[in-house]
Order: C-alpha cells, then structure tokens, then sequence
C-alpha cells in the first residue's frame, strides 16, 4: 500500500520533530563528563559514579546520533521523493512499518 501525500506531510513534521527533540537531548547528555567545580570534596567513590554515568551517556549518546543520522536519512530520501522505498530490495516499506517508525530504511521483510 502506497503512502499517501498527507501521511508523507505527516512523517515529514515527525521527523523534523524527532530530528529536533534528538539534537536537544544530546546536548542535554553534554559532550564531556562534568569535572568542573561542583565535583569538587566529593570522594573518589563519587568520581567513580560520575564515570560510570558518563559511560551510560556515552552509549545513549552513540544511540541518539545512530537515530539521528536514520532521521536525517529519511529526510533526505523526502526531500529527493525517494522516501518509503526499502534501500535493501528496493521494494515500498508498508505505510504501517512507517507509521511506527517514520526514519525506517527497510521494508518489514529487510527488517528481520
Ligand atoms: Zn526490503
């Protein structure tokens, strides 16, 4: 089933939103682990923790920039009107894989 010009406006707005949302949460993470002066009396057990979180940010942070490169993607395929079609066979990804996850490269087949 073919997707429709109003569901293709509609994955446009979500991934400029999602493209939006995914830019403010990876500046949320920062880029560096915060060594600045609040870190300052805490004991090493404290410093401890604070690495482990960054390592937690690290892998969320390297998720969110996999996510955004795929919205990105899927913006781009929009704006050259190669949107919805499956870079693996080629074939249109169903209006249903999109609707779940408008940044989707492959068809529910290429999926798996
Ligand atoms: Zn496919």
């Amino acid at each position: 089933m073919a997707v429709t010009k109003k569901e293709l406006d509609e994955f446009h707005k979500r991934l400029l939103k999602e493209q939006k949302e995914i830019v403010k949460q990876l500046a949320d993470l920062g880029g560096v682990p915060d060594m600045g002066s609040d870190t300052e009396g805490e004991t090493f057990d404290e410093e401890a923790d604070e690495a482990e979180e960054y390592q937690k940010n690290l892998g969320l942070r390297q998720a969110l920039k996999e996510r955004l490169l795929d919205v990105k993607n899927a913006l781009d395929k929009l704006f050259k009107n190669e949107y919805g079609r499956c870079e693996k066979c080629g074939m249109e990804i169903e209006a249903e894989v999109l609707k779940v996850d408008p940044e989707s490269r492959y068809c529910k087949h290429c999926k798996k």
